[in-house]
């Protein structure tokens, strides 16, 4: 579905004109702080660029913090280490501080195919923010991008609104890490949602479990019962709605971990009305998964439900139209680009869209055999993914760059988002060196720049 068809509702309209107080001076604006946007900040800042990140919540990592996803899916493509730079240094800082799930080793992330990295959720909290204070950008939490100031195709401003008020913000090159790609789309530049019909992949509440017996869930996923016993929990009525599609526990520690479970058919996520509505049906399929856990899967009989996320977690939006559009091809034909910022394996991953087994088997077969790269291989990620299409100082990161609907099946998860946030973070400092629109950008530069930082660009 193409821009904003859908979206508007016909409410009668009010004109209302304010003053507010207007800063600038920003090399480099970034909207919003999940991973994509942390590594994007980190990069241009520590280029020297005078970088402002803008965050709508009180803390950093977006997704994987505040919506309590605490594992990051695997860095390798079993072979070699896909995912280098600043997502990275993550992983190996987290590590070493001993907020990684017990048995994550450097080698999960050198050479583990298909490996995921738990993590701790405060540990990952706190080591962002500290990443982010080093490298010397300026953030400023609880501040939401409500507008654009726009001169012709360039972005000159933003409107924020942050406790003290609105207050708009000028800076020179911009990025867009906001996972639905808000910035993008208030500009004013294309973009797409979900599939023809403007579905998205449902979104879940995530929860956070304690008092797990680590030893016998363990030992029951791998006595193979896991189907059997789900199957036999549906039959008996222990959900409201059918679904096989269980994604399950994570474990991040000795007992305790994160529940990511309960999709919200329905809700897209691109307007309050849908996420209040994802959220209090989100709550409900948590409660009724804890109670599936506790009754029939053992290692759960003592399981405290703590929390949901505060925040639904949002598999899919907008995606980009911009200057290359990644396509389901060049994952398959594990395409290289002149252009290429960086490479990733993640099978296609697309979650069921209605409660039925036949979309469970369609998804079943292309996560697990048709759209799975073996070891050793990887598609690439073009720099002009990361442009939208037209633009003079706007670059993206994460979740929403510029892919077909299947290929942001695999570059919407963690890893790709570090990969795609530091390399738009790289260019929007070189642009402003250079004085360039994104596009113009001699990309062998930005290549250079990114493997001397640490990123791996064959
Ligand atoms: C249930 C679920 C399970 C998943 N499981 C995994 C997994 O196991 N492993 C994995 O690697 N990935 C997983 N993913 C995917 C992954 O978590 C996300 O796609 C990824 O974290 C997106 O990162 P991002 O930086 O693009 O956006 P986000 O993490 O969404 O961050 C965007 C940030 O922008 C802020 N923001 C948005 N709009 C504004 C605004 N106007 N003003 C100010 N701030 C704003 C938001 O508050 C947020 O902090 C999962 C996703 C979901 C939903």
């Amino acid at each position: 579905m193409s821009t904003d068809e859908g979206e508007q509702k016909a409410y009668p309209t009010i004109d209302y004109q304010v003053s507010m107080p207007l800063s600038g001076g920003y090399d480099v604006i970034v909207v919003g702080g999940g991973v994509s946007g942390v590594a994007a900040s980190i990069a241009a800042a520590r280029m020297g660029r005078k970088t402002l990140l803008v965050e709508q919540f009180g803390s950093l990592g977006g997704t994987g913090t505040n919506g309590l996803v605490n594992a990051f899916n695997p860095f390798s493509d079993g072979v070699r280490t896909l995912i280098g730079g600043i997502g990275l240094e993550v992983v190996q800082r987290a590590y070493e501080r001993g907020i990684l799930a017990p048995h994550v080793t450097p080698e999960t992330w050198k050479t583990g195919y298909m490996k995921w990295i738990p993590f701790q959720n405060e540990g990952m909290k706190v080591l962002l923010d500290e990443m982010v204070q080093e490298a010397g950008v300026e953030l400023r939490f609880f501040t939401t991008m409500i507008d654009v100031l726009m001169d012709g195709r360039r972005i000159d401003g933003l409107i924020l609104h942050g406790r003290e008020g609105l207050s708009a913000v000028r800076g020179r090159y911009f990025v867009d890490c906001t996972g639905d790609a808000h910035l993008t789309a208030l500009a004013g530049f294309p973009y797409e949602v979900g599939d023809e019909q403007g579905r998205t992949m449902p979104p879940t509440l995530c929860s956070h479990l304690i008092n797990i017996d680590a030893d016998a869930y363990l030992a029951f996923r791998e006595s193979g019962a896991w189907e059997e016993t789900l199957e036999r929990a549906l039959e008996e009525g222990a959900f409201t709605v059918w679904d096989k599609h269980v994604p399950g526990v994570i474990l991040m520690g000795e007992n305790y971990g994160f529940l990511n479970a309960g999709h919200v058919f329905g809700v897209v996520g691109l307007s309050s009305e849908d996420l209040t509505r994802g959220m209090i049906r989100g709550r409900q399929l948590a409660q009724e998964f804890v109670a599936f856990y506790r009754k029939y899967v053992p290692g759960f009989e003592k399981v405290v439900h703590m929390s949901t996320a505060p925040v639904l977690g949002i598999r899919e939006s907008r995606r980009i139209v911009g200057e290359y559009i990644l396509s389901i091809d060049d994952f398959l034909a594990r395409r290289s680009f002149p252009d290429e910022i960086g490479r990733y394996n993640n099978p296609i991953d697309i979650h069921i869209m209605s409660p039925d087994p036949e979309a469970y088997e369609a998804y079943a077969s292309m996560y697990e055999k048709r759209y799975r790269l073996p070891p050793g291989e990887s598609y690439g990620i073009p720099y002009r993914s990361l442009i939208p299409k037209g633009s003079q100082n706007l670059l993206v990161a994460g979740r929403c760059i510029s892919t077909d609907r299947l290929v942001q099946g695999s570059t919407r998860v963690m890893p790709c988002c570090f990969v795609t946030g530091h390399a738009a973070g790289a260019a929007a400092a070189l642009c402003q060196e250079e004085e360039a629109p994104p596009l113009a950008l001699d990309a062998g530069l930005l290549r250079q720049t990114l493997r001397g930082q640490g990123a791996y660009i064959p």
